[in-house]
């Protein structure tokens, strides 16, 4: 490559600074980064207040099959940048990982900001400019033009190759409003509905219920749905549940509504005891005791899970010790609707493997590539979200390097 190049990234989150971080390693590339936000990297932050779980150390094996029915998509992208090379890539940035109890790989201070700070200034260092407040509103009159609207006025940008990293459609406040959707569409390309990921579903509960309940945690207990089965924690909220367990399960639980109408989740109150255990305490003489402190004095039950057993069981069947010992161990919540796209941690749906080459090129639009949530897959909480996005990152610039050279 003789001449300079120019390439635009837009989107300047996980995927997006990683191409940028691929392609500034290379001299006659200028990289310029848009955002339609005033700051870089607003959902790494978002992530941070978790601690930043950045990948997995499961057994890689086990790692890719999270990616359910895009795994062999992703395969490639996920091989040449696994869950180790991410590690030593934040070593090598000065960022110290260490491995949690549940396998989660997270930074030793458990924040994104030194982190971001410390790539943005490598990244700033190697050359890279940063265009923030530039929404992307498509392609100027069809040409290969970018066009931005720069709030007070329109700006156009002509570059050698694209790529759009532009996030899904979860919490648009941070810049991922999916309003790509509509601009790839119109070029031709088939992009799968933005929908819901690791969400909350809608309950109807009881004006009681809500009052008293919503926002207590749900712990140590464990859900079944189909073929789904884990123990964990979960929320209450005014209007249904949320929470690590609830998020697990979302996909298939998103689904089942889909083409049900509804979903039956059941919720185990005592995963760490039978039905007889349970039993055997509730036969014992109740004498003149309420129900309610009857079920505190023989299995502490109280508080959130017991307003949980009033909610599903009647005055009358709360009297029948087997039908209480059941409702414990598999108590069943109807789900009705995901809540909005806008609450989810991440978003399913995105542009189909189908349109884009092995170097994540968009077949019907030459020299523009595509990374990160933007893409048709979805993968639980757990650090898999933000590793695929930096492995398709680092797979788009690199793909763009090949297409310049
Ligand atoms: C609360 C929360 C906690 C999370 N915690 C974790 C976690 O611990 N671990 C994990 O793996 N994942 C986590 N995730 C998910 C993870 O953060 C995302 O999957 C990942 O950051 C997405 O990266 P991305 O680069 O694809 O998109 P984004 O980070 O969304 O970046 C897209 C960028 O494109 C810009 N953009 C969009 N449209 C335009 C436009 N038209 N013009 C210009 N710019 C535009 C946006 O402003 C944004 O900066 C969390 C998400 C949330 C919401």
């Amino acid at each position: 490559m003789s001449n300079i190049h120019n390439v635009a990234i837009i989107g300047a989150g996980a995927a997006g600074l990683m191409a940028a971080e691929i392609l500034s390693q290379t001299k006659n590339i200028q990289v310029t980064v848009f955002d339609a936000m005033p700051s870089a990297g607003r959902k790494i932050l978002m992530a941070g207040k978790g601690g930043l779980n950045i990948s997995h150390a499961e057994n890689f094996s086990t790692f890719v099959t999270r990616y359910g029915s895009q795994t062999n998509n992703l395969l490639p992208y996920l091989n040449a940048f696994t869950p180790t090379d991410l590690r030593e890539w934040l070593n090598n940035l000065g960022i110290e990982t260490f491995v949690g109890s549940s396998g989660r790989i997270f930074p030793k201070e458990m924040k994104a900001a030194p982190f971001l700070r410390a790539w943005l200034h490598r990244l700033r260092s190697n050359g890279v400019q940063f265009s923030m407040r530039h929404r992307w509103l498509g392609w100027q009159n069809d040409s290969n033009q970018l066009l931005f609207d720069t709030q007070n006025s329109h700006e156009i940008f002509c570059a050698d190759a694209v790529i759009l990293a532009l996030g899904g459609g979860s919490w648009a406040k941070l810049g991922s409003t999916g309003e790509w959707v509509s601009i790839l569409r119109e070029k031709g390309m088939n992009v799968e509905m933005l929908q819901p990921s690791n969400c909350g579903f809608n309950v109807t509960w009881r004006d009681y219920f809500k009052q008293h309940f919503s926002g207590e945690p749900l712990k140590n207990i464990s859900l079944t749905f189909d073929d789904f089965h884990k123990k964990g924690e979960a929320m209450l909220t005014e209007n249904g549940i949320e929470g690590g367990l609830i998020y697990a399960a979302s996909a298939k639980i998103r689904d089942h509504i889909s083409t049900n109408g509804n979903a039956i989740i059941h919720l185990d109150l005592f995963p760490d005891k039978t039905v007889s255990e349970l039993l055997a305490k509730l036969n014992k003489p109740r004498g003149k005791l309420s129900v309610a402190k009857f079920l505190r004095n023989q299995l502490k039950l109280d508080g959130v899970k017991a307003g949980l057993v009033r909610e599903v069981l009647s005055i009358e069947e709360l009297n029948s010790p087997e039908l209480v010992a059941q409702t414990l161990k598999a108590l069943p919540l109807n789900l009705l609707s995901p809540r909005p796209i806008d609450e989810a941690i991440s978003s399913a749906g995105g542009i189909s493997f189908d349109e884009l080459n092995d170097n994540l090129m968009c077949k019907k639009l030459a020299g523009v590539f595509c990374a990160g949530e933007m893409l048709d897959w979805e993968a639980p909480t757990g650090g898999y979200l933000l590793t695929a996005c930096f492995a398709t990152g680092r797979a788009a610039g690199l793909g763009a390097l090949k297409w310049l050279k």
